[in-house]
């Protein structure tokens, strides 16, 4: 010790530590997913959601880290997302975890369509409102309720920075001659028309991660991500930046889904017009709703699929092959887009879960310098990992995706930034 101690300044106090959460917000239009993560080392310190809001049996399930706590769960009418919200609130202050905390440094928010406009994320004003509101016509079922979320929260902690992180950003790097549908330039302007793009951050964190298991700087690969759950698109990614996906002017476009048809001709819609009788809305709800998995088959999990596949089903088999047919279909476009492949990764649901879509997917294509080593394939694993065979010219791997790890970076890394 010092013999000559100074006097006690207010210097000398510790410094409260710099705010260091970050609450993600995804707010559907009967939902809110949550999750409060510690930056510093990137724990997840508390998740939940409110499902069926506006119904009387909506379900409120909140899960503390082990730590803190088993999961709770309720059933009982949430009226509307600010009720949602306020629902969120009291879980998180049940386990200390309040909005109030200083340690909160942001919220940051799932926004579906960010048009051409937001090409990062985001901290919202007045006028990033106004823009999202704009875009409302392009993204009718989202753009809403994400909206709403962000009006919620902002009301809940006024103080604090609320983060717009865009599904479409990661995708404004794809050239003209990707975004744009070959249809009159002036039609196509004045409404907007052309390939958006989405699950960017599931193919902004996927294509990273990639990088880093091959041991790379993402600027020195080329990846294909196969974003496969319910939803599902490809992308091609050059060197960190997206040159092109598979999902275009809304999540309809491309790769056969669980529920939406992909690729169509547009035709097809004239036809079921003209000869159908059928109604725009009816064709909408037709393509968006009852195609895809579950229009060829019936069922949208690919477990199930898998399970009819195996006992012989041929409806099953033959929904599984087209499935597989489009997914090779972009594999070799992209490969073709890139010139060059690193690796392909595989991601979500299906993705991340199923070995025969991985190995039905790449099947045939050792030409390419792709292949799947059986036994890789069909280990269990949690984390990123290989399972082409050693020395394959292209890796294949699986990629867990984790989108609100990256909404809650990109939302830190945004608000760490000095002015
Ligand atoms: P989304 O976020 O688009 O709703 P997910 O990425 O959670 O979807 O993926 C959901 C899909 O993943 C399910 O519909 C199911 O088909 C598929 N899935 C999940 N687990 C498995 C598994 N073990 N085997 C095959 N498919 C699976």
């Amino acid at each position: 010790m010092s013999p000559h101690p100074s006097p006690a300044t207010p210097s000398d106090e510790p410094r409260p530590a710099p705010p260091s959460r970050v609450l993600v917000l995804n707010s559907g239009s009967s939902s809110v997913k949550y999750r409060l993560l510690e930056m510093s080392d990137g724990s997840r310190l508390a998740s939940g959601l409110v499902e069926r809001i506006g119904e009387r049996t909506s379900l409120v399930r909140h899960t503390p880290s082990a730590s803190r706590g088993e999961p709770r769960e309720r059933t009982g009418p949430v009226a509307d997302h600010e009720a949602a919200l306020k629902a969120m609130a009291e879980e998180l202050d049940a386990d200390g975890l309040g909005l109030d905390s200083p340690a909160l440094a942001a919220i940051g928010h799932r926004v579906v369509h960010g048009g051409m406009h937001f090409t990062e994320p985001t901290v919202v004003d007045e006028a990033v409102l106004a823009e999202i509101e704009r875009l409302i016509p392009v993204a009718p079922l989202h753009n809403p309720a994400n909206l709403t979320g962000i009006r919620t929260a902002t009301a809940l902690r006024p103080d604090l920075p609320q983060v717009a992180v865009f599904d479409t950003s990661f995708h404004t790097t794809m050239p003209e001659s990707a975004a744009r549908y070959a249809i009159d330039v002036r039609t196509a302007d004045e409404h907007r028309v052309r390939r958006y793009g989405f699950h960017g951050t599931s193919h902004a964190y996927v294509s990273r991660e990639t990088a880093r298991l091959l041991g790379k700087a993402p600027e020195d690969v080329n990846v294909i991500v196969l974003h496969l759950g319910n939803g599902a698109s490809a992308s091609a990614v050059r060197g960190g930046r997206c040159v092109d996906t598979s999902m275009g002017l809304t999540p309809l476009e491309g790769l056969v889904m669980g529920t939406r048809s992909g690729d169509v001709d547009p035709a097809v819609i004239f036809h079921l017009t003209r000869v159908g009788g059928m109604s725009v809305d009816e064709i909408d709800t037709l393509l968006n709703k009852k195609s895809g998995l579950v229009g060829l088959c019936g069922d949208n999990d690919m477990r199930e699929i898998r399970r009819r596949v195996d006992a012989g089903d041929e409806e099953a088999k033959l929904a599984f092959d087209i499935y597989i047919h489009r997914l090779k279909k972009y594999i070799g476009a992209y490969y073709a887009v890139l010139g060059r492949v690193d690796a392909v990764a595989f991601t979500a649901g299906v993705g991340e879960n199923a070995a025969p879509v991985r190995e039905a997917a790449v099947a045939g294509l050792a030409g390419l310098g792709l292949e799947v080593d059986a036994g890789r394939n069909g280990a269990r694993g949690t984390g990123p990992r290989l399972i082409s065979p050693d020395g394959a010219r292209v890796a294949v791997a699986v990629v867990p995706t984790d989108e609100e790890m990256e909404i809650a970076t990109q939302t830190y890394a945004l608000v760490r930034k000095p002015n």
